[in-house]
Parts: structure tokens; C-alpha cells; sequence
């Protein structure tokens, strides 16, 4: 599925672009992307 952001890492640079997208851009689409699957 096409998306205009994909975000690599799910820390808080991750975390603080997603937001920054939803807030300034909210037009675009993004997915984050996160390799470690044992995040708590
Ligand atoms: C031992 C330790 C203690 C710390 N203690 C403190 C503290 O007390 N207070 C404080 O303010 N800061 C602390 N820090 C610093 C803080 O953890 C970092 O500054 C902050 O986490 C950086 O955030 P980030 O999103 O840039 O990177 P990260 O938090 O490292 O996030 C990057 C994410 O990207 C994922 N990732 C990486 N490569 C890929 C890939 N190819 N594909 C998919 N996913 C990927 C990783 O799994 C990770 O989840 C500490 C750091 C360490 C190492």
C-alpha cells in the first residue's frame, strides 16, 4: 500500500515524527516501521 512517509524506528525521534506529520501535514500518509518485535 502506497504511503507518502515511511518512518524507520518506533523510538521517540519515530514517535515524535508521527505526531509532527498528524499535526502539520495531515493530509499525508505515513507507517512506522519497527524491527524489534519485543518493544514494551
Ligand atoms: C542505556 C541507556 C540509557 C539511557 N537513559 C536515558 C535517560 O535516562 N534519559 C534520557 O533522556 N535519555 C536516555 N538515553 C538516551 C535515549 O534512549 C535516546 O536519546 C533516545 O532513545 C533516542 O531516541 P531515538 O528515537 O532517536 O532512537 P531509539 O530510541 O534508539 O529508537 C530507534 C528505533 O528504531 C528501531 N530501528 C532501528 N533500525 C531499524 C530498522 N532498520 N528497521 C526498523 N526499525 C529500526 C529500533 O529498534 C528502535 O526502536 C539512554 C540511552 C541508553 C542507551
Amino acid at each position: 500500500m502506497h504511503k507518502d512517509v515511511v518512518i524507520v524506528g518506533a523510538g521517540i525521534s519515530g514517535i515524535a515524527a508521527g505526531y509532527n506529520l498528524k499535526k502539520s501535514c495531515p493530509n499525508k500518509s505515513f507507517s512506522i516501521l519497527e524491527g524489534n518485535s519485543d518493544l514494551r
